[in-house]
């Protein structure tokens, strides 16, 4: 399976991935697709629909303290719903669909998620710190949600003047 990420501005992005019903050869396919791009750009989560499936599908590797991502730390969830949430944080985040660019966000702190796992076992997990951060940017992706949407109106003009600026320093480079 050949996949690559789409990026920013690309309206895919905004799309609203729909519930995964089949639990088939052709999920566990795109999944085991997913996690060496995931792995290969740096991400430690990566929505579906960044590599243009919209359906409820989204995999995660948090770094562990010293940095490293061993395999068994993949999770995968598939039509995950956030269950109940409580306190706020602010970290600084990136997304592998909007390159070189990282904002402050806020978010919830702790989180507890439901989800099916790629054989449609029901799961629900609690997670808190960078965890708890990348289930609810991920799971904003299923619903057309950017972490740049977040913005004040003042940033987000911000981000869209050195996008462009950067957008056309990519082109150059290529000429
Ligand atoms: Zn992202």
């Amino acid at each position: 399976m050949n996949l690559s990420i789409v990026e920013y501005p690309d309206r895919r992005l905004k799309l609203k991935s729909k519930k995964i019903e089949k639990f088939d050869k052709s999920l566990h396919r795109l999944l085991d697709a997913m996690y060496p791009i995931m792995m290969n750009t740096n991400g430690i989560g990566l929505a579906a629909i960044q590599v243009a499936h919209p359906i409820q599908a989204l995999i995660l590797n948090i770094p562990e303290e010293d940095g490293e991502q061993p395999d068994e730390n993949l999770i995968e969830m598939i039509n995950p719903i956030i269950k109940s949430k409580d306190g706020e944080t602010v970290y600084q985040e990136g997304c592998l669909s909007v390159p070189s660019f990282y904002e402050d966000i806020t978010r919830f702190e702790t989180i507890s998620v439901e989800y099916q796992d790629r054989d449609a076992n029901l799961k629900t997990m609690d997670a808190d710190g960078l965890l708890s951060i990348a289930i609810q940017h991920e799971v904003d992706h299923l619903n057309g949600i950017l972490f740049i949407d977040k913005l004040s109106y003042g940033r987000r003009k911000k981000f869209e003047k050195e996008h462009k600026r950067m957008l056309k320093e990519k082109k150059n480079s290529k000429k």
